[in-house]
């Protein structure tokens, strides 16, 4: 684990003046600021021209109002949130995220860390992140609607396939994308299918978006156990979450052999040791919109349900977090490492907090961030980005070996540089590293701007 180079050190400390009270957003700047160390040491050149402090202030922030009308005919009033953070290397890309606890910092860590994971992808991409404090739990498909037609009501002006593409994150998925794809559709008069990725294949989408996200962890994690002569088969794995990541991590994970005993929601967690029956979850979670509690109502009496307590209790070789930020504390790594776990791959946006991390790290455990290890779908949206532009549509084996050829050079990528910097199996600082460098060449040559 790195400390924060004494250079850095009024950087940082001006981010937190600056951000007062966003610690998500504290979090993830001193995470990447902690790596960046012995970028300067090497190369003083990328202290220059302010070329950090830009990179922690964003291009552009947006805040707007959100109103629109329940099915009681009462006017709701929620706020939206899109940060365009850096554009050095492409349109601003990054998911929307509809969760009560959405705010300005939240959106900003999101953003903050986007731009680093496109830059890790090699795809022509900038980074930017949004959002809403809209709760969509309970909510019936005509109140989704009219609150994803009035989002987009206000974003379409900040949005395009040249300027901002958004996509779906926490809370946004195909049905969110398609009610915020006809509202831009016709409030634009334009069929301007590259201004969103995630949607549905008959209007656009790329096979293999919905899967990218936990595929491309799973093909991370492989990667990653291979360096130490092993793979994802016949791992006991636990995987928190059981949304569209959650999911298709799953999927992959029993694809390649392995074994996944326990998954969550905010509810609780359900531990199957027989293996999660993903057909059932798939059932529970992408049709009925359900609770996990349901997974154990209906394999009644052969699982385990636990409403209080940590997933992360689940003894397992390979632990995936797959829900949300600091979902994975230093307690929580502790019991993992007495338990025997060897790798840890995180699907979800910075799920271990810096505690957790550096038991990890510390204990010789493969740790795989989230900028890398989740980068599959940001990329997979840049390639159905390409196929818009092209008026293409690749088939799903195609999509899927791009995929993963991505998560190869992603996962490289890092390891050399971790090597290259003297921290051989750092994938923290070399996802850091590599992903700043690449966006730090782009914005020198454009200059100070
Ligand atoms: P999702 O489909 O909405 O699923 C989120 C899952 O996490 C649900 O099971 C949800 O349970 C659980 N969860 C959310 N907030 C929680 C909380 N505060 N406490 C406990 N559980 C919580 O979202 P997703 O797309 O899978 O995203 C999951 C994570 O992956 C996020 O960190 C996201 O930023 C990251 N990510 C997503 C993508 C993508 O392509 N979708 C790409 C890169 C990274 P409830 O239903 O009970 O809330």
């Amino acid at each position: 684990m790195t400390t924060l180079d004494e250079k850095l050190e009024p950087i940082l400390s001006e981010v937190l003046r600056r951000n007062a009270g966003e610690t998500e957003f504290h979090q993830a700047v001193r995470e990447v600021l902690e790596s960046l160390g012995r970028v300067i040491a090497k190369h003083p050149d990328y202290a220059e021209a302010a070329l950090i402090e830009r990179v922690c202030e964003p291009e552009r922030q947006i805040i707007f109002r959100v109103p629109w009308v329940d099915d009681k005919g009462q006017v709701q009033i929620n706020r939206g949130f899109r940060v365009q953070f850096n554009s050095a290397l492409g349109p601003y890309k990054g998911g929307i995220r509809f969760h009560p606890s959405v705010n300005l910092g939240i959106v900003k860590f999101l953003g903050f860390e986007q731009i680093f994971k496109n830059a890790l992808t090699g795809l022509p991409i900038g980074g930017g992140k949004g959002g809403s404090d809209f709760n969509p739990r309970g909510r019936s498909d005509g109140e989704i609607m009219r609150f994803c037609q009035s989002f987009m009501t206000e974003l379409q002006r900040h949005v395009g396939e040249y300027t901002d593409v958004p996509a779906g994150d926490i809370g946004v998925g195909g049905r969110e994308i398609g009610y915020m794809f006809g509202q831009y559709k016709r409030l634009t008069n334009r069929y301007e299918a590259g201004v969103l990725t995630g949607k549905g294949l008959a209007y656009g989408g790329s096979r293999a978006r919905k899967e990218a996200t936990g595929y491309g962890a799973v093909f991370f994690v492989d990667r990653m156990l291979a360096t130490r002569g092993r793979g994802v088969e016949k791992m006991r794995t636990v995987v928190s979450g059981s949304g569209n990541v959650a999911i298709y991590a799953i999927e992959k994970i029993h694809a390649l052999g392995g074994k996944v005993v326990a998954c969550s929601d905010s509810g609780g967690y359900v531990l199957d040791e027989a293996g999660i029956d993903l057909d059932l979850l798939k059932d529970i979670k992408e049709v009925r919109r359900g609770r996990v509690a349901e997974y154990a109502e209906r394999r009644a009496g052969r699982v385990r349900y636990v409403d209080s307590g940590s997933i992360w209790d689940v003894p397992c070789q390979i632990a995936m977090p797959s829900a949300t930020q600091n979902e994975l504390t230093g307690r929580d790594a502790k019991r993992l490492v007495e338990a025997g776990v060897i790798a840890v791959g995180e699907g979800a946006n910075m799920p271990s907090t810096p505690e957790a991390i550096r038991v990890f790290q510390d204990a010789g455990v493969l740790f795989a961030p989230g900028k890398a290890a989740n980068a599959g779908g940001v990329a997979t949206s840049a390639l159905e980005m390409q196929q818009n532009a092209s008026r293409d549509s690749w088939s799903f084996e195609q999509t899927e070996e791009r995929l993963a050829e991505i998560m190869r050079s992603i996962h490289d990528t890092c390891a050399a540089t971790a090597e290259e910097y003297g921290t051989p199996a750092d994938y923290v600082l070399g996802a850091n590293i590599a992903g700043f460098v690449r966006v730090a060449e782009a914005m020198r040559a454009l200059g100070v701007i």
